[in-house]
């Protein structure tokens, strides 16, 4: 469009004042011409309103002093200015900084001025505040990601309780397959009018035995309901922690040729006020563990010590050890440590939770120490109890 009709068919005087009112009268968005060099030569009242400079401030000043400090080291504005020479245009949406040195979030473009020779006169910068509008953006992205992090560990959580449920289900189905194996062999041989003799003994003391082993998984899953949902008590008395150690110790050290438990403990008495009950499952646990998961054998010690105020039982195994960034989570329902599951050694992720939920309601505090590949300590610490104070 020709400069001089648009200017004679708005009745103004001259481009000049064309160029004026543009100036004066556009509102909201920044309007600022730049010389080739990048000096201010023209700053419209809507750049006054946005940068919060009035024109005679800026005027015959670079256009660089409305950029951030990190973007002027970075050479952000002589690139824009590059690209707007090179492209005829540049979107640039970033921050600028206004007189009183808040920042806002401009958004808009640069575009090159060429006279009809082609030749560059300057550039016109035209930007508005998006301030608002990027952050709403940033709140919505932190939102997503906040949404899509709830979701991975949710669909984490959910993963490992299929696993467990799939590995527990199996556990169940193990006694339930041989009670109903003897079952049928014993209806078969007392069909025959076979009489009730040693066989039949037999079948009936492994399903009993088999019966019990289920009745103690499902007492064991009640016990985690009830441990999840707050609703488990303990029934704690004075007990002597070293004759319940000996106990366990004696009864496992028995049961595997491989490995070799070793007790050591200060003079007695060594008294905490604990459920016998739940205490030894708290230490067969953590014994089990220590054995299971040294499947090249070894030694596993127990050592006990004595605080003012507390009995430590520290037990170390000389097994596979734990990942260094599994080990926060190992207390976790149904959580597994990244090497247990990859070499295979069948778990439910459960115990440890158990043993941790038991260790705090005697007031108690579990920890673990391990390095992978060399072995791993579990500490179980539970307020003393003096002798002398009886119940
Ligand atoms: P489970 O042994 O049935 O998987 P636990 O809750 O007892 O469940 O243990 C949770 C996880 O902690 C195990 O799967 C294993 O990764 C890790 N863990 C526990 N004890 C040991 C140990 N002594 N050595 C190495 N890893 C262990």
């Amino acid at each position: 469009m020709n400069v001089a009709s648009m200017t004679h068919t708005l009745g103004l005087a001259s481009s000049d004042e064309l160029l004026s009112l543009l100036l004066h009268n556009v509102q909201d968005y920044a309007l600022i011409i730049l010389d080739p060099t990048g000096q201010i030569v023209g700053w419209s009242r809507g750049a006054a309103q946005v940068l919060g400079y009035e024109a005679a401030a800026v005027t015959g000043v670079s256009f660089t002093i409305l950029y951030t400090a990190e973007d002027q080291a970075a050479g952000l504005p002589q690139q824009e200015l590059e690209r707007a020479m090179r492209d005829g245009r540049a979107d640039d949406d970033n921050w600028l900084v206004r007189r009183d040195g808040s920042r806002l979030w401009a958004s808009g473009f640069s575009t090159a001025l060429r006279d009809a020779d082609g030749i560059l006169r300057g550039f016109v910068k035209i930007a508005r505040d998006a301030t608002a509008q990027r952050q709403l953006e940033e709140e919505h992205a932190h939102l997503l990601a906040q949404a899509q992090a709830a979701h991975a560990t949710m669909a984490e959580a959910l993963a490992m309780r299929d696993q467990f449920l799939s590995v527990i289900s199996h556990e169940l189905r193990t006694p339930i397959t041989t009670i109903l194996g003897q079952a049928q062999l014993l209806a078969r041989r007392l069909g025959r009018g076979q009489g009730f003799g040693e066989h039949e003994n037999r079948s009936l003391g492994i399903i009993a035995e088999q019966a019990k082993r289920l009745a103690g998984m499902i007492d064991f899953l009640l016990d985690v309901g009830r441990l999840h949902s707050g609703q488990f008590t303990v029934r704690l008395e004075l007990l002597d922690l070293e004759a319940l150690l000996r106990r366990l110790i004696e009864a496992m050290d028995a049961s595997s040729e491989q490995h070799q438990i070793v007790l050591a403990c200060p003079p007695p008495p060594l008294m905490v006020r604990g459920d016998v009950d739940r205490l030894e499952q708290v230490f067969q646990n953590l014994l089990q563990n220590a054995i299971k998961y040294s499947p090249a054998g070894g030694r596993v010690t127990v050592e006990v010590t004595q605080e003012e105020t507390r009995i430590c039982v520290a037990i170390t195994d000389e097994g596979i050890g734990i990942p260094a960034a599994d080990q926060a989570r190992l207390f976790e329902r149904f959580y597994r440590a990244y090497n247990a599951k990859s070499q295979q050694i069948k778990g439910t992720g459960i115990g440890l939770y158990v043993v941790s939920e038991l260790v705090n309601l005697h007031g108690g505090a579990i920890t673990v120490a391990s390095t992978e590949g060399q072995g791993s300590t579990f500490t179980v610490c539970l307020p003393r109890e003096d002798s002398q104070q009886s119940p």
